[in-house]
């Protein structure tokens, strides 16, 4: 099958275009690399059936990126900056990919007659007043605050893909990402656990914002991967589902750095910043929905997680001394 990935030399997206070349498939990423890095694609660009369009998707596709395409049967749409320090560094660019960008992907959806599935966030569900939460929960948002232009347009990508379900018959699907971690974060894309490692294998202070008692769930990328395919390919009744991926196994973000501290064997300091406003409090997936209609669950524990991510870190770090 052939299978188009938009954000493909992102973080997750790089995984997933190794998973689906993986099983047989034909692969084409569409990136203009904004907050991707071509390293990240560097291994898959040997491959025959691995094919890239550096594209900016607030813009459609020309003629000769449409030829390129050809049948493509299945999208799925990533390609969007995740890290909150991009919400005060980009918040227009952001605000436009999650409006305009999904409205021209949904139209190449629409127009090759393709699949889709679009990556949303646990950030739709704002600062959660409901705990865990799952897919029926409307969330609690800010919408004029810092984080508005990311957790707004995803909503938005969320309305405007529902209207192309039920207007066009879209076979679309949207899954609310819980946060992920493994090899190829960006270290410096400002996240806390790319963050935390390379600040502990850099001997340097590990910053935790507040107290440090919010929590988070973190969910490996091989799980998340796999979570992404599997809503994919659900049967049809599921077409216009809104599913949650992620691990439930919730942590306080002090805890997260002092695990990563110690899986280091690291000296450094954990020290306290200002906390962010509009920072959720607590965030857990349920995922009742996929794991009982689809029968997916994450497999990978947080220990074991944690120590594939950080051998991968400490090559890459070292490569740049
Ligand atoms: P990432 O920043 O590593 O990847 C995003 C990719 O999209 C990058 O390669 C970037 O260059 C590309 N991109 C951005 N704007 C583009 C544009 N206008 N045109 C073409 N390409 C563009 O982030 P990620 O962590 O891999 O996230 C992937 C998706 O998952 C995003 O939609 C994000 O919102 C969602 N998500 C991720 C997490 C997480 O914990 N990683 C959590 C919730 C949701």
């Amino acid at each position: 099958m052939h299978i188009v990935v938009t954000g493909g030399a992102g973080f997750i997206g790089s995984h997933l275009c190794e998973a689906l070349l993986a099983d047989g498939n034909k692969v084409t990423a569409i990136d203009n690399f904004l907050t991707g890095s071509p390293s990240n694609i560097a291994h898959l660009r040997e491959r025959p059936r691995f094919s890239l369009i550096e594209h900016d998707i607030t813009v459609p596709l020309g003629k000769e990126e449409m030829v390129q395409l050809g049948q493509a049967a299945a999208i799925f749409h990533l390609a969007s900056p995740a890290s909150p320090a991009d919400f005060s560094r980009m918040p227009l660019q952001i605000a436009v990919i999650n409006s305009q960008g999904t409205h021209n992907v949904l139209e190449l959806a629409r127009k090759l007659g393709a699949k889709y599935l679009i990556t949303s966030t646990s950030e739709a569900y704002g600062d959660p007043l409901v705990h865990p939460q799952g897919e029926e929960y409307r969330g609690n948002v800010n919408t004029t605050g810092p984080r508005a232009c990311y957790d707004e347009g995803k909503r938005f990508s969320e309305a405007i893909t529902s209207v192309y379900v039920n207007e066009y018959g879209l076979d679309g699907r949207i899954v609310r990402i819980f946060n992920t971690y493994g090899p190829l974060m960006n270290p410096y894309d400002g996240r806390s656990v790319p963050s935390f490692i390379t600040h502990a294998l850099k001997g340097e202070p590990l910053v935790v914002y507040g107290d440090g008692t919010q929590t988070r769930s973190y969910c490996y990328v091989a799980d998340m991967v796999a979570g992404l395919i599997t809503v994919m390919f659900a049967p049809p009744e599921t077409r216009g589902m809104v599913f949650n991926v992620g691990n439930p196994d919730e942590r306080e973000i002090i805890i997260f750095a002092r695990i990563i501290k110690e899986q280091c064997h690291s000296n450094s300091e954990i020290v306290h910043g200002p906390a962010l406003e509009d920072d959720p409090a607590r965030r857990c997936p349920d995922i009742t929905r996929i794991s009982t209609m689809l029968g997916w669950q994450p497999s990978v524990p947080l220990e074991e997680g944690l120590r594939l991510t950080i051998e991968w870190f400490r090559t890459r770090l070292a490569d740049e001394d």
